[in-house]
């Protein structure tokens, strides 16, 4: 039986997210791979604990995770039943619904049929009474978002959501969808985007602008690009890395051009005293502008690895520039 580290809140650091009374892990834990019926229960458990163990208290799931769709919370659900059901209120368990999950016309996009079977479905599969957060995935361009955000807020209502996030909505629609959720009675919590040293549309569009002035908190996705901005693919494609069993990464992703840069970027984080991994994160999270950067992991020693880095946030004006002059 799995006891949590005494120690675990000493390791981590937390900061509040947005206006709220939410104070969040500054490195969170995404279950979107490595968490599915295709993949070990023992590593999983693994990778859980030690994040947990870590300090880090947030875990973000969707309805379609897996392989197969779905696994990914069933998976967790097993694991919060056999091992975490005491700590069940010292986490915060985010799931989503806005991509395809089941056929026909209900089981995608951003009705509120939809997102309310959706989000009982994904209740069940975890074996929860409540999400601490429901996100609604993507916008929906032909759904109203009086329809998509009243099913978040009433969601909220019925106790079966704590708090409402929105994920890749750009910055415009953002506002929309925050002053309806405002007039709701259920504020938006959190946005959801990616954002890494190689995609940087949330600093163009404003997002980060936007959510400070409405007081939204942001967690980031994808911040080591998916493994790319680590030392994962610095000597070659390594047999079992994602490069090499996934959709999302190809390996024709893995360019020359972009390892180029990866060296380069290599050698500022050993300048750091930080492995790539590291400064990555640190760099998503400068400034404080980011709450929350949430990471995927395979096992337990990149969870070692990257939750260093609430030691090490700063940038010199040096660092920073060096980084610009590298990815320009
Ligand atoms: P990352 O960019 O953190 O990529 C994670 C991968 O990077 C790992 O699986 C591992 O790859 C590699 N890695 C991690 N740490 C290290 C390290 N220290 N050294 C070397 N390699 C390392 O994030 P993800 O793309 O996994 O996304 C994180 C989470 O964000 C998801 O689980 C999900 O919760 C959320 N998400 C949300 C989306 C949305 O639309 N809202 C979309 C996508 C993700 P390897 O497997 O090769 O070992």
């Amino acid at each position: 039986m799995y006891r949590a580290d005494e120690n675990r809140y000493e390791k981590m650091k937390y900061l509040r997210c947005g206006r709220s009374g939410v104070l969040l892990p500054r490195v969170a834990l995404g279950l979107w791979h490595n968490f599915g019926s295709v993949d070990p229960l023992e590593n999983q458990k693994k990778i859980l604990f030690k994040a947990f163990d870590s300090g880090i208290t947030h875990f973000d799931l969707a309805n379609n995770y897996g392989p197969v769709p779905g696994s990914a919370e069933e998976n967790f659900g097993r694991i919060l039943k056999s091992d975490l059901q005491s700590y069940r209120d010292e986490m915060i368990i985010s799931t989503k619904a806005g991509y395809t999950m089941w056929d026909g016309p209900y089981g995608d996009w951003g009705s509120r049929k939809y997102l309310v079977s959706s989000l009982d479905q994904s209740l069940k599969r975890m074996g929860l009474e409540y999400v601490d957060i429901f996100y609604h995935h993507r916008p929906d361009p032909n759904t109203p978002l009086e329809e998509t955000m009243g099913a978040l807020s009433d969601m909220v209502k019925q106790g079966k959501a704590l708090y409402v996030g929105l994920s890749n909505y750009r910055s415009e629609d953002t506002r929309k969808a925050a002053e309806i959720l405002r007039k709701n009675g259920t504020p938006c919590l959190i946005h959801q985007p990616r954002y890494n040293m190689f995609d940087r549309w949330v600093e163009e569009d404003g997002l980060l602008d936007t959510l400070k002035e409405e007081g939204i908190g942001c967690i980031t996705f994808s911040p080591l690009a998916q493994g790319v901005l680590t030392d994962r693919y610095l000597n070659g494609i390594p047999a079992g890395s994602r490069a090499t069993k996934n959709v999302f990464l190809k390996e024709s992703d893995i360019t020359e051009m972009k390892m180029e840069k990866v060296k380069k970027l290599n050698e500022v984080a050993i300048g750091r005293g930080q492995t790539l991994a590291e400064m990555a994160l640190s760099w998503v999270l400068r400034k404080d502008r980011v709450t929350t950067v949430l990471i995927g992991a395979s096992k337990e020693s990149q969870i070692e690895d990257n939750i260093k880095i609430v030691e090490k946030l700063d940038f010199s004006e040096d660092e920073l520039d060096a980084i610009e002059t590298i990815l320009g």
